[in-house]
């Protein structure tokens, strides 16, 4: 029986000394990294489930690449290992590929930046699968069984009709309690920055009944899951959320999701999310300083956007807003700015990242085109903590001392006390029918 080993590099690791003792200092961006690095590598385990039964398969996750992981893989013996990793941690990635590769084992990756960049995956791994990977699944398989696996494995848009149930019960029982899910893959929109929008294809729906199903299937491994929508923007397109929701409600288990700021404009549907379990929304108010190009309807000034949180909000749904730091026209008196606005933002947690360029953006091409991307950052900075562009109007080392002066502000006690204030706030809200 051949065997399969699924390896997922997770979390974020920043690389930058000052911003690294920062982040381990401030308990709020210390939470945020951990629940991100818990979070089960939905591809792979959806890869999983097209597995042929004649293959047997394991699944290992780690935050980076060790001798003994490489050991640990090859001791099983697999006739193929196949490699998910963002781009931030794709260097590592690349570092189990040598170690496997020298012990002859064939190696794979896949993911949005391999899809970004499968020339430069392919000077690493044997094969790289370019788009979505239940397409392209059946044929690396096929190609490993035969001792030929080499190049490129393009997998089309795959039918969510035609969606499986992610093999959740590969993940060992320690990391069974936050479960990934998808509803929809890819946006409608596309925003300058974003990779995720497009690169795997058009925007589709999963059918509602497999989304049940998958409830009923996380639930009956761990009755206290909690679920991470694994969504770009849920409800981007859905005319009618209800039967979703109703979908959730019937699951009875938290869950926590992505969506833009339109869907306050809805007169229910925050209370309709809460009611349903959300637990916090992610709503990406992105950068006060520029309109990116591609946001389309999303597009908003900042008033609108606030009143946006506090119509959210005070349907009793808690929200997370993300603000992008960075982008073209940011100076060292927008960011001040940015730390006054914050002073009293309505929102129950507030998430800061800098402006990334990662591969397969328009922002990307953008820079490059400019000459301004950083030849020295390689992809292990590209982690939403470090620049890694010349700014249009700071220098790189300006950026970085503006934006940590700003996190560690945020992010400090009052700060962090008055956004915990707002969240029972919120959840006391009478609108809130969880109560
Ligand atoms: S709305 Fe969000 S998911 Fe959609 S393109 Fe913009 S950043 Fe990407």
């Amino acid at each position: 029986m051949p065997h399969v080993a699924l390896v997922a590099f997770t979390g974020l690791r920043v690389v930058d000394p000052e911003l690294r003792a920062l982040g381990l200092s401030l308990p709020g961006l210390r939470r945020r990294g951990e629940a991100i690095a818990a979070l089960p590598a939905l591809g792979l385990l959806t890869v999983a489930a097209h597995t042929p039964e004649h293959w047997s398969q394991s699944y290992h996750d780690a935050p980076c690449f060790d001798e003994e992981l490489a050991e640990r893989i090859a001791a099983e013996r697999p006739a193929l290992v196949a490699i998910s990793a963002l781009t931030a941690s794709i260097e590592e990635a690349y570092a189990l590929c040598a170690a496997l590769r020298g012990r002859g084992i064939a190696t794979v990756i896949g993911g949005l930046h391999a899809t970004a960049l499968p020339d430069e995956v392919l000077r690493h791994a044997d094969a790289v699968v370019v788009g979505d990977g239940e397409s392209a699944w059946p044929a690396v398989l096929g190609a490993a069984e035969q001792d030929e696996l080499r190049g490129e494995y393009h997998g089309s848009a795959f039918d969510l009709d035609a969606s499986r149930m992610p093999r959740w019960d590969l993940l060992p029982p320690a990391k069974r309690h936050r479960y990934t899910l998808q509803t929809a893959r890819g946006c409608p929109l596309a925003c300058e920055f974003c990779a995720a929008s497009r690169l795997l294809g058009p925007f589709r729906e999963k059918p509602v009944a497999r989304i049940r199903a998958e409830l009923a299937a996380i639930k009956a491994l761990d009755p206290r899951a909690v679920i991470e929508l694994a969504d770009d923007n849920t409800f981007a397109g859905a005319p009618d959320p209800a039967p979703l929701l109703q979908a959730l409600k019937d699951a009875g288990l938290p869950w926590f999701t992505e969506c833009d700021h339109r869907i306050a404009d809805h007169p229910t549907l925050a209370a309709d999310m809460a009611e349903a379990g959300c637990a916090q929304v992610l709503v990406g108010i992105e950068s006060p300083v520029r309109k990116y190009a591609g946001m389309g309807p999303k597009a908003a000034g900042l008033a609108r956007m606030r009143e946006a949180v506090e119509r959210i909000q005070a349907q009793g749904l808690p929200v997370n807003a993300c603000f992008v730091v960075g982008a073209d026209g940011e100076t060292e008196q927008s960011i001040d700015a940015l730390g006054e606005l914050l002073q009293d933002w309505p929102s129950a947690e507030v998430q800061l990242t800098l402006q990334t360029p990662f591969p397969g953006t328009a922002l990307r091409r953008r820079l490059d085109e400019q000459g301004r991307l950083l030849k020295d950052r390689t992809w292990k900075h590209h982690n939403l903590f470090e620049v890694t562009y010349r700014p249009s109007h700071l220098t790189p080392g300006d950026l970085t001392t503006g934006f940590s002066r700003l996190v560690a502000a945020v992010y400090a006690e009052p700060m962090s006390r008055r956004r915990a204030q707002i969240r029972k706030k919120v959840l006391r809200s009478p609108l809130n029918v969880r109560e």
